[in-house]
C-alpha cells in the first residue's frame, strides 16, 4: 500500500479562531494506482496533499506512505503544483534539473535519466530554450519531467491543468496521464473537474464540504481498458458523472 490515511484530521489555528479543514479522512492508495480527489472548493483537498507531502502534520489520525508515518518532505513524493512554476530566467534544462540541484547537484546518472526523459517526451530539442518559447502542453510536460527527475515513486498533482483552456486541458491531461502510466508511478490528483477525474482515474474519492469527510469512493475499473478520450464517450461515464455531481451537492 502506497498511501494509508487513517482518520486524518487537520484544524488550522488562525487569528480569527480555529478552522476545521479535515475531520475524518480514511482511504488507501495502492502502488501503481491513479486516484483522484474531488470535493467542493475550500473543502481541504490541497491541505490533504500537504499532509501527504509532509509539509505539515495532521492534528489527528495518521498519514502513512510506504507503511511509514510521514514526518517531513521526502524524495519518495513529488508534487506537481497548480501553475507550472517554470522560471523564465532558466532554460528548460535549468528548470527540469532544479529539484536535483536543490538536492545537492545532479549526479551523472540523474542527469542522464533527465536527458532521457526530455528526449523521450519530445522536449530534447528544447533543452536550451526558455519556458515562454513552449506551448501550454509542453510546459506541463516540462513541469512533470522536473518532478520525475528526482525519482519520486508517488506523484501528488494539485489541479495541474487548471490554468489551461478547456480544449488544451483535454489533450494535456491525457498526455500527462499517459506519461505517469508509462513511468509506472502512483498518482493522487486533486481536481474540481468531475469529467477529468472520471477520464483519468482508477478510483475517485469524493469529499464533503468543510470540515471534510469521505462521502464516497468510486471504483472505475469498468472503464480501465479505455483511454481518457474514449472514456468520455462511454455510457458509464455519464452515470458516474451524475452520481458524483449529486454527491458534491453544488449550489448555483
Ligand atoms: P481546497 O484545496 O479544497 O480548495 P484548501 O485545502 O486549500 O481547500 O483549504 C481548506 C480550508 O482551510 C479553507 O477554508 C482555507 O481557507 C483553509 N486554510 C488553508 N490553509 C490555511 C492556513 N495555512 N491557515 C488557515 N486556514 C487555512
Amino acid at each position: 500500500m502506497m498511501i494509508d490515511l487513517e482518520h486524518v484530521a487537520l484544524t488550522y489555528q488562525s487569528p480569527d479562531g480555529e478552522i476545521e479543514a479535515l475531520r475524518d479522512i480514511s482511504f488507501t492508495v495502492e502502488e501503481g494506482e491513479f486516484v483522484s480527489i474531488v470535493g467542493p472548493s475550500g473543502c481541504g483537498k490541497s491541505t490533504l496533499l500537504s499532509l501527504i507531502c509532509g509539509l505539515e502534520p495532521p492534528t489527528g489520525g495518521r498519514v502513512l506512505v510506504d507503511g511509514k508515518p510521514v514526518t517531513a518532505p521526502s524524495g519518495r513524493v513529488g508534487l506537481m503544483p497548480q501553475r507550472d512554476q517554470l522560471f523564465e530566467w532558466r532554460t528548460i534544462w535549468g528548470n527540469v534539473t532544479l529539484g536535483l540541484e536543490l538536492e545537492g547537484g545532479p549526479g551523472g546518472a540523474a542527469k542522464a535519466q533527465t536527458q532521457m526523459l526530455l528526449e523521450q517526451y519530445g522536449l530534447g530539442a528544447f533543452a536550451q530554450k526558455r519556458p515562454s518559447q513552449l506551448s501550454g502542453g509542453m510546459r506541463q510536460r516540462c513541469a512533470l519531467i522536473r518532478t520525475l527527475a528526482t525519482g519520486p515513486r508517488l506523484l501528488l498533482l494539485d489541479e495541474p491543468f487548471s490554468a489551461l483552456d478547456y480544449q488544451t486541458r483535454l489533450s494535456v491531461s491525457a498526455d500527462i496521464h499517459g506519461i505517469i502510466r508509462r513511468e509506472h508511478k502512483t498518482a493522487l490528483l486533486v481536481t474540481h473537474d468531475i469529467s477529468e477525474a472520471i477520464s483519468l482515474s482508477d478510483r475517485i474519492v469524493v469529499l464533503s464540504r468543510r470540515p471534510a469527510v469521505v462521502r464516497s469512493i468510486h471504483d472505475l475499473s469498468a472503464l480501465r481498458t479505455l483511454s481518457p478520450m474514449e472514456r468520455r464517450d462511454a455510457p458509464a461515464f455519464r452515470e458516474f458523472f451524475n452520481t458524483i455531481w449529486k454527491e458534491l451537492d453544488i449550489n448555483v
